[in-house]
């Protein structure tokens, strides 16, 4: 909360440029100003002194603005370009109020999945199932995608944003504010799915983390009131970067990608789910660190 003290004469002179220069760009993004975002506050109500306060309460256009200010990005899931593995300190995470998005089996969990990276939890579900936002906060992203299919980005006045993938049907729209179990869509698998799944992120600063670290799945509830996030929370980052891909090209075959990646057969076999015997495609690209 940002509270200015202006005397009343300047008020009305500043004001509608203070209104202009700082809310620019949500007026081109077209989020409604609702009254509640900006008021003015009489702090003596016996009108002995005639200063005024203007309070600002940016949290509500732009959930946690301290941490991200105004990017407020429709179409990137990290657009931050920050290195949350580099951060010195805790960050202090409330997990007050959360709600599961959907209660069932895990089908794949956060990390390294052979020959990607897994940056969310998957859940089991059937097409047309409820999935719920996890805590209050506004509507950032709502598309479609390659490999997300139909997807939901919430940014939360915690700090923290959820991505909720592969939905059948999104029911909220950018800019929309939500409450923790408010419905977000309807399970599906559209995108990059190979069944009906809900693919689960929560990101910090655009980068994801684990999601089994804060949040007992067995219960769908949060092992604590609060969780303090650090570096270490992101050393996957580091591993991740040093992954590398060989791009199959005429003819190649594994011991000749073998000999030229300094990689073993078996390596590569493991590594990317294939066997001695499997064929190789023109253009697939095959990991070898
Ligand atoms: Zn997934």
């Amino acid at each position: 909360m940002i509270r200015y003290t202006l005397h009343k004469c300047k008020l009305l002179v500043l004001l509608p440029l203070f209104i202009c220069t700082s809310f620019s760009p949500l007026i081109q993004d077209s989020i409604d100003l609702q009254p509640h975002n900006l008021r003015l506050e009489d702090d003596e109500p016996d009108g002995a002194d005639s200063t005024f306060y203007i309070i600002l309460d940016t949290n509500a256009l732009y959930p946690a603005y301290a941490i991200y200010g105004d990017s407020w990005s429709h179409t990137e899931v990290n657009p931050y370009r920050a290195s949350p593995a580099g951060m010195s300190g805790a960050i202090f995470i409330n997990l007050a109020g959360y709600t599961h998005p959907k209660h069932s089996v895990i089908t794949s969990r956060f990390g390294f999945r052979r020959w990607k990276f897994h940056y969310g939890i998957d859940l089991r579900l059937s097409v047309g199932d409820s999935v719920r936002c996890a805590f209050d906060g506004r509507v950032r992203i709502a598309r479609r995608g390659k490999a997300y299919g139909n997807y939901v980005v919430v940014r939360h006045y915690n700090g923290l944003e959820t991505t909720y993938a592969h939905l059948s049907k999104m029911l909220v729209k950018v800019n929309d504010e939500v409450r923790s179990g408010d419905l977000i869509g309807w399970g599906g698998n559209t995108g990059r799915s190979t069944g009906p799944h809900l693919h689960y992120e929560m990101r910090y600063l655009g980068q994801a983390i684990d999601p089994m670290l804060l949040i007992d799945f067995e219960t769908g509830k949060p092992y604590a009131n609060s969780f303090l996030l650090t570096a270490s929370h992101f050393a996957y980052v580091k591993e991740v970067e040093k992954m590398r891909y060989w791009v199959v090209r005429s003819g190649d075959s594994l011991w000749t990608i073998a000999r030229k990646t300094g990689a073993s057969v078996e390596y590569l076999c493991s590594t990317n789910g294939i066997s001695r015997a499997s064929t190789l495609r023109l253009g697939q690209r095959i990991r070898y660190r």
